[in-house]
């Protein structure tokens, strides 16, 4: 198996930074793995998928992993589901667009999103009013260490808001080889959220489908987010952080605008966006590295900004609404 040396992520990372690998290898099955996980023990691994949600700050002095690992089939169905089988190195959108074409529904309303199928329960992606979790069956995940497979399932991967088992207790633990999806076949579509309605109206849709919720969110998104082929970015890079309701009520009397959303348990998400434009960040730049100019949520590189000048910048915006607001922003990008 080819192992490269000195090898730049640059084109494995969609904020497009010129970060080097000491090594980096790409394997498409289990055995490629177990290969690699017993020749470069002493090294520090990086699992690579996409590159979607990570920022490097400096060169990794260690072997990168890219997960290739292919492959999407339908293992069973009943009356109500079907369940698919899909390998980790799967692109998610092309998943997504493969789920449409045979109707079965329940992730439309994650169309879009960059990355590979096995960072989808780690980071338990989600967008308009829908998570992974919820489609979420089981999964086959490798441990580096003691070189053995295990599933887990729903419990098992201890699900959050863009958190998992897997960005916890079990951090660089274990590489994700299959994801099990449970599908709908019997659709309960999801179209309360945002601009979706407002979007399908103006699509002039009749009735609904799986494919015209896709393609509204198509819309929506790349009216509003930039298309990392172009602008380097990693999408959201802070999570949408919550305040307890006496907090928030506090909050709403010295900033009457300030929007919040009630969470299941009674605590209140604030818009991580809003908290930063007010802040004065969205569409600043400096040098390379900004704050998108259409949502401030998403920092970006536009052309030659290094990981460290990205980091500052994040940095700065951090210190700037902790001040303004004593509310603590969380990045979700994973940093390395
Ligand atoms: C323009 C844009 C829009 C985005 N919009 C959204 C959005 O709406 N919702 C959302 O949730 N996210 C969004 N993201 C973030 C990103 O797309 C997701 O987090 C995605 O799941 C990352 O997948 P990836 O394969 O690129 O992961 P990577 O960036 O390669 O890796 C992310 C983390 O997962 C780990 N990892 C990756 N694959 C595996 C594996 N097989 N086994 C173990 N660990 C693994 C990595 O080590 C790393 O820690 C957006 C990103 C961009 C650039």
């Amino acid at each position: 198996m080819q192992i490269q040396e000195n090898f730049s992520l640059k084109p494995y990372n969609t904020f497009g930074i010129d970060a080097k690998a000491r090594h980096f290898s790409a394997f498409s099955n289990i055995e490629q793995l177990k290969e690699l996980a017993t020749h470069h023990s002493p090294l520090t691994t990086f699992i690579l998928g996409g590159g979607s949600n990570i920022l490097f700050t400096k060169d990794f002095d260690g072997h990168v992993l890219k997960n290739d690992i292919r492959g999407i089939a339908k293992i069973n169905e009943d009356d109500e589901y079907v369940y698919v089988k899909v390998g980790a190195g799967e692109n998610w959108h092309q998943f997504v667009l493969f789920c449409i074409q045979n109707n079965w529904q329940g992730i439309e309303n994650l169309s879009l999103i960059p990355g590979n199928v096995g960072a989808s329960p780690m980071q338990n992606i989600g967008a308009y009013g829908v998570e992974v979790r919820e489609v979420f069956l089981e999964l086959n995940a490798f441990h580096l260490q003691e070189k053995s497979t295990q599933k887990f399932n729903l419990v098992d991967c201890e699900f959050g808001y863009r958190e998992s088992v897997f960005k916890r207790k079990y951090k660089d633990q274990f590489v994700v080889l299959d994801v099990t999806y449970r599908l709908n076949k019997i659709p309960r579509y999801n179209t309360s959220y945002g601009a979706v309605e407002k979007e399908l109206e103006q699509m002039k849709v009749r009735g609904l489908s799986i494919a015209a919720i896709s393609q509204a969110i198509i819309n929506i998104r790349t009216s509003k987010l930039p298309d990392p082929a172009v602008i380097g970015n990693a999408g959201s890079f802070f999570k949408n952080p919550s305040v307890s309701k006496e907090r928030f009520e506090d909050l709403k009397t010295q900033f009457q605008s300030m929007i919040g959303y009630e969470n299941f348990d009674g605590t209140i998400k604030l818009a991580a966006g809003w908290l930063i434009e007010q802040c004065g960040w969205k569409g600043f730049r400096k040098g390379d590295a900004g704050c998108y100019e259409k949502q401030a949520l998403v920092l970006v590189n536009y052309g030659k900004a290094t990981g460290g000048e990205i980091y500052d910048l994040s940095e700065e915006i951090l210190r700037s609404v902790r001040n303004k607001f004593g509310v603590d922003l969380e990045r979700e990008v994973n940093i390395i």
